[in-house]
């Protein structure tokens, strides 16, 4: 069972078929003039404190998508409060029933697809078919977490023994969980970490991330309608700092699950280990300089659709997504008039609109800071190509799918999160440097290899310290269950989401001998 072989897929959608396009239009319609709202949800009571932030689409910054009533530190301490009084009775619920309540929120989020792909889209800036992907993704997670967590916390493990003694090995949650999630799965993380922690045993305290309160919102009413107990989950959208520096020293906090950037993990990591009290773990998946190689022997049409996906699907906004493009040599100059053709067919825009292929970015802050990145590579790199931006691109943060030549991955200071791909020349006899190059960066998440030899492909494999490679095709989109996701070193401390040993991550193992 660890495996989850029964495991199916969450319902998928075809927006290229009218079929299933023209009632998502007209869902899509039925929201524009309705707002969505998020507020801190304590004991199941939302609480409406302070004035609410207006939040507006990342595409078109004049339409309003709704608005969030950010958390307090009382609120953060009560939701603690309420979150480690209901721990010892979630933890002793039979793990059947805790399993059962991630279905129903699955068959929640199924039933309710489209409000969720509209708002992922409209708060996140999410094409339709990140949309329909984000829930899917969501959706997996609480079905393959229920198979893996009755398998992990069901029966104990007998072990052997003498005679007269019986000795048996049990999982059981840790106590309150941390879940702080990103904003570019504002669904799918953040179902994810919540889902694990709770099968788990765990309570659980969700911090969703400043830009993506509304979609978390709705889906923890459709928990909490699932049947989760409303002492067991707890929900505090607001600034990070200050509710992650409120309820990290806190000693009740058993746990913390993040994903975000790797700055912020050593920030946390440091909150954990200088507290007082019992040592307890951080969980984090952060960025990546995820690198490809292309080898000589690679087919370029195939090179320059996994290189489009990787690198500008998402705007770039992955962590599993293409940075550092490693191509041989002598196929540079024909791989690269290639992609530079790609890319001016390439879509940027509004992404409600199917036909978009790449949206905006998340927000200004973002834009601006990929912009001085384009602003410096102007001035220094060789630039390959760039997407134009048509016009309606002015009103919202968009940022032109471009591709620089460098020298190597450490001319890049630190991670650039978008649609920006740095491409790199290299001769055949120096592969080596090429591995040391990327491992000397300290990431470790996602590699790519293109090539037709078995054995190149299985020699860089087995040098380049990553937790996900892909050869042969693009290296984003990892699915839960099948390509069990996560890294090392500086893109975080290992644990695979979507994995049969996640869960093992959220719990404490106990052994128990009885004299008989
Ligand atoms: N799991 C995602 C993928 O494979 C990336 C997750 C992330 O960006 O945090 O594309």
């Amino acid at each position: 069972h660890i495996y989850g072989d029964e495991r199916r897929n969450s319902r998928g959608m075809n927006i290229h078929v009218a079929a299933d396009l023209d009632p998502l239009l007209n869902h899509l319609a039925q929201w524009s003039e309705s707002g969505w709202e998020a507020a801190p949800v304590i004991r199941g009571e939302k609480r409406r404190e302070g004035s609410p932030r207006e939040i507006t689409a990342p595409f078109d910054t004049t339409r309003p998508v709704g608005h969030v009533y950010w958390s307090t530190e009382a609120l953060s301490a009560e939701a603690l409060d309420v979150a480690a009084a209901g721990f010892p009775g979630w933890r002793d619920r039979p793990v059947g029933d805790r399993a059962r309540c991630l279905e129903t929120f699955a068959d929640l989020m199924e039933s309710h697809m489209e409000e969720l792909m509209a708002i992922c889209c409209r708060e996140a800036g999410k094409t339709m078919q990140d949309g329909i992907d984000e829930v899917r993704e969501a959706v997996d997670f609480c079905r393959y977490y229920a198979i893996q967590g009755r398998a992990r916390f069901g029966d104990a493990m007998a072990l052997p023994g003498p005679t007269g003694e019986s000795n048996e090995l049990y999982m059981e949650g840790r106590g309150v969980f941390l879940c702080i999630s990103p904003w570019n799965f504002p669904l799918a993380i953040f179902t994810g970490q919540i889902m694990a922690a709770l099968v788990a045993g765990n309570t659980v305290i969700a911090k969703p991330a400043e830009q993506t309160s509304l979609v978390a919102g709705r889906a923890f009413e459709l928990m909490l309608e699932a049947g989760f107990p409303p002492d067991v989950i707890q929900l505090l959208p607001g600034d990070g700092a200050s509710i992650g520096g409120k309820l990290t020293p806190d000693p009740r906090i058993a746990g913390v699950a993040f994903t975000g950037s790797t700055e912020v993990a050593h920030v946390l990591n440091r909150a954990l280990a200088q507290r007082e009290g019992a040592i307890v773990p951080l969980i984090a998946e952060t960025g990546g300089q995820n690198a490809m190689i292309v080898d000589s022997s690679a087919l370029p049409e195939q090179v320059v659709r996994d290189v489009i996906q990787s690198a500008f699907a998402s705007a770039g906004q992955r962590c599993s997504a293409l940075r550092v493009l490693y191509i041989q040599k002598d196929v540079a100059e024909r791989m690269e008039t290639l992609l530079a053709g790609a890319m001016q067919e390439l879509s940027v825009g509004n992404p409600e609109l199917h036909s978009t292929d790449v949206g905006p970015v998340i927000d200004d802050e973002a834009r601006s800071s990929l912009q001085s990145h384009l602003t410096e590579l102007d001035k220094g790199a060789r630039f390959i190509a760039s997407t134009p931006l048509p016009e309606t691109c002015q009103s919202g943060y968009f940022v032109a799918p471009s591709a620089y030549g460098i020298s190597g991955i450490n001319e890049l200071k630190r991670e650039h999160f978008g649609p920006i791909v740095h491409v790199v020349h290299y001769t055949a006899e120096k592969l080596d440097e090429v591995i040391d190059d990327i491992n000397s960066a300290g990431y470790g998440l996602t590699l790519g290899i293109h090539s037709r030899s078995e054995s190149t492909a299985a020699y860089i494999e087995q040098r380049v310290k990553v937790g996900n490679t892909y050869v042969n095709r693009n290296q984003i989109g990892a699915v839960v269950g099948v390509q069990p996701f996560g890294g090392r070193g500086l893109s975080g401390t290992g644990p695979k989401a979507g994995g049969p040993h996640y869960l093992l991550r959220f719990a404490t193992e106990r052994t128990r001998t009885i004299n008989t």
